[in-house]
């Protein structure tokens, strides 16, 4: 983001304003942390600021702090756009295409607000004013820590804010293990963790708060494990039935798809699961090194993401969406040993 465009936003938040913030649909712990970070800290400044998500989110999320004060677009269209036509400035964060907004597109489209982008995926639409886009980042929250630090106002970091924003950088580099996670990444978590972060608990937090009925269905997911090593590929898949007969909840089925590049070898590793009520069958891709799956979403299943991390959609069957991956796969000179 350049100087003149800092310059300007400094300008637009010298003043008092309504200011919405928005995530991408399906918000992971990236969304959540950086909007609700960015929520604190321009709260702090003295404007009236609203998180509003396109929909709902995983039960691990729901302790962030500020949680209370989300306003979830699909329970409460009538406020959320009031707060929208009203808004003189939206952020959009973790995303860079407006459909990735889902329902909300529409009303987003017609707001006359100032839109700030601040994103880490590639290939950037330009619907924003001001857009703050780097495919090098880790996670869309180690860009607003970098925001706030071109704000200079680093100094201004509270524990909220600081707990937020390691969530997400967190998250996103599946606890500072993927490549994207820099030294500087490093250096970011170490100053939050001064500011206030309290590492142990948020990591305990999030990823230790299973029940029986979620390590159940991880169960499951790994007894459908299917490995073909000609191919360096892992996938699993999950039907309505058998996520129905462990009572699934949003966020149930995250980090599932990482269990596959645990094993010696494997580059890739895929998770498709049943969505009945869409009738669709939500796909995650993910990666080790240069096998990019952003590519192979696009190409074949509606999707896109990053490098090593992306997601996607098919609304063939389970088994039919599974024989058109495993038809493809051979065509990957990459993936071959
Ligand atoms: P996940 O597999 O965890 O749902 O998503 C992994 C990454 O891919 C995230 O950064 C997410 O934003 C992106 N992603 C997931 N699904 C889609 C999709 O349908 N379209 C696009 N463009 N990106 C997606
Ligand atoms: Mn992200």
């Amino acid at each position: 983001m350049i100087e003149q465009a800092i310059l300007e936003i400094t300008a637009e938040l010298s003043q008092a304003k309504n200011i919405v913030i928005v995530p991408h649909k399906g918000p992971d712990g990236d969304a959540m942390g950086s909007t609700l970070g960015l929520m604190h800290f321009l709260k702090d400044k003295g404007h009236k600021v609203n998180v509003i998500t396109p929909n709902d989110y995983p039960r691990f999320l729901k302790w962030l702090p500020g949680n209370d004060e989300v306003i979830i677009y699909e329970k409460d269209k009538a406020n959320a756009e009031n707060l929208i036509t009203e808004a003189d400035l939206v952020f959009a964060l973790d995303f860079n295409h407006l459909d990735r907004s889902g329902d909300m597109q529409q009303i987003l489209t017609a707001s006359e607000a100032v839109f700030i982008m601040i994103d880490h995926h590639r290939e950037p639409s330009d619907f924003a004013n001001y857009t703050y886009s780097d495919a090098e980042m880790s996670s869309t929250c180690e860009m607003v820590y970098h925001f706030i630090d071109k704000l200079r106002a680093v100094p201004k970091i509270t524990p909220e804010i600081a707990t937020c924003l390691y969530v997400g950088i967190m998250t996103d580099t599946g606890s500072f293990r993927f490549s994207a996670t820099s030294a500087e990444t490093h250096r970011v978590i170490a100053d939050l963790i001064d500011k206030g972060a309290v590492n142990h608990e948020i990591h305990n937090n999030i990823f230790d708060t299973y029940n029986e009925d979620r390590l159940q269905l991880l169960g499951t997911a790994l007894q459908n494990l299917r490995v073909k090593p000609k191919f360096k590929t892992a996938y699993i898949s999950l039907t309505q039935e058998e996520l129905d007969k462990h009572n699934f909840q949003k966020g149930d089925t995250e980090g599932f798809v990482n269990y596959g590049l645990a094993i010696e070898n494997v580059i890739f590793a895929v998770i498709f699961i049943e969505n009945k009520q869409e009738g669709i069958i939500k796909i995650s891709f993910r990666s080790k090194g240069d096998f990019n799956v952003n590519e192979f979403a696009r190409a074949h299943f509606e999707g896109g993401g990053h490098n090593n991390a992306a997601g996607g959609k098919s609304e063939l069957s389970m088994e039919d969406t599974i024989t058109k991956f495993s038809t493809i796969l051979p065509d990957y000179k990459e993936l071959q040993q």
